[in-house]
């Protein structure tokens, strides 16, 4: 049976958090003289004088109506890197426990593990980039407390199976990690709907990708009340500054402009895979459930040179596990993609 208290580390079970001014007094008043601001104003254009709301009451109550949750489950971090960063140190005994990944996959589980010294088992994706389920389960040990499934995966683009992923939700009695950047491009296949269901889910998703906002910082984590209870204790006191809090709010007021940015990108990427699947350099060109796409050439690293050349950046991902020859290329504007293809045509 999946129990909390067995998961966290010990410490943090009576560890008393940080007491903010804005946590000792909440509240309307008319004289703020807690927390030694300075009253006067703000040197610049921008009045941004008072400590920020330690909690983002005002994005979460727009982001709960939006994703049919409760505020309380609901958690906000300077991008989702720090969402990563705040599980291995909520869940992890340096020295001691071990967090399980998928390679290729994601490279700050493996960072973020590693800052902390601990341990990384690495199940290896099958060639077709799938979750091998025998060896998943075999691996797991006691020392086990975080699964980290990225979904669709970063840098291959598929979808993982759903089915393995439940099983583990429904047999692991630690925190299993969906991390969903990329789910605005495959809505339908998101884990939220599961929230309810399993007290151990966490799911990342993150206004870097399609809501094109990846300069503001701004990662959200989904879970059980108890789990977001526990990153809001050891969190930065007030880890979302106010102008990202301000634009956050802002933004969510206009889904309808993410989810046109999502066709017109989702539009420019069949165009692209079209246009790439009639280049002889490009051997293959492998299914993506995202913004980008994963390609295979002969000699990924003179391909790469070559674009550069031409000052086209793409990303080469030829050393990593599995993806021998291969480059990630993330879906631009038309003309960026157009430029791209031609690019590669003159090859
Ligand atoms: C881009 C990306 C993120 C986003 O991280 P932020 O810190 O929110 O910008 C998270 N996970 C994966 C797999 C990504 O590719």
């Amino acid at each position: 049976m999946f129990n909390l208290t067995n998961i966290v580390r010990k410490h943090l079970i009576d560890l008393e958090p940080y007491s903010s001014a804005r946590d000792d007094f909440q509240g309307e008043a008319k004289i703020f003289l807690d927390a030694n601001e300075n009253a006067l104003g703000s040197v610049g254009d921008q009045l941004l004088n008072r400590y920020p709301d330690p909690y983002q009451q005002k994005i979460k109550a727009e982001l709960a109506k939006q994703k049919g949750l409760n505020h309380d489950q609901i958690f906000l971090g300077n991008g989702s890197d720090e969402g990563i960063d705040l599980l291995i140190r909520a869940f992890c005994e340096p020295g001691c426990d071990n967090i399980l990944i998928f390679p290729p996959t994601y490279g700050m589980y493996k960072v973020s593990a590693n800052i902390h010294n601990v341990a990384i088992h690495k199940v290896p994706l099958t060639e077709e980039f799938l979750l091998d389920e025998p060896s998943l389960f075999k691996t797991i040990d006691k020392h086990t407390k975080i699964i980290f499934f990225c979904n669709p995966n970063n840098p291959t683009g598929n979808l993982l199976q759903k089915e393995v992923m439940l099983k583990v939700l429904q047999h692991f009695n630690g925190i299993v990690v969906i991390d969903e950047a990329y789910i605005d491009f495959s809505p339908s296949h998101s884990f939220l709907k599961f929230i309810e269901d399993y007290p151990n889910l966490v799911i990342l998703q993150t206004f870097s990708k399609a809501w094109g906002l990846a300069a503001l910082r701004l990662g959200m984590a989904f879970a059980h009340r108890e789990i977001i209870k526990i990153l809001n204790k050891i969190k930065p006191p007030y880890n979302i500054n106010e102008l990202t809090q301000k634009e956050a709010l802002h933004v969510l007021s206009q889904v309808a402009k993410k989810d046109s940015f999502v066709d017109k990108i989702l539009s420019e990427k069949s165009i692209l895979v079209q246009q790439l699947s009639n280049i002889k350099l490009i051997l293959k060109i492998f299914p993506s459930a995202t913004n980008f796409i994963l390609v295979k050439v002969n000699e990924p690293e003179k391909v790469y040179d070559y674009l550069v050349a031409k000052e086209i950046v793409v990303r080469n991902r030829s050393t990593v596990q599995h993806c021998g020859g291969c480059l990630r290329i993330t879906v631009g504007s038309k003309q960026e993609n157009e430029m791209l293809i031609n690019a590669l045509k003159k090859y």
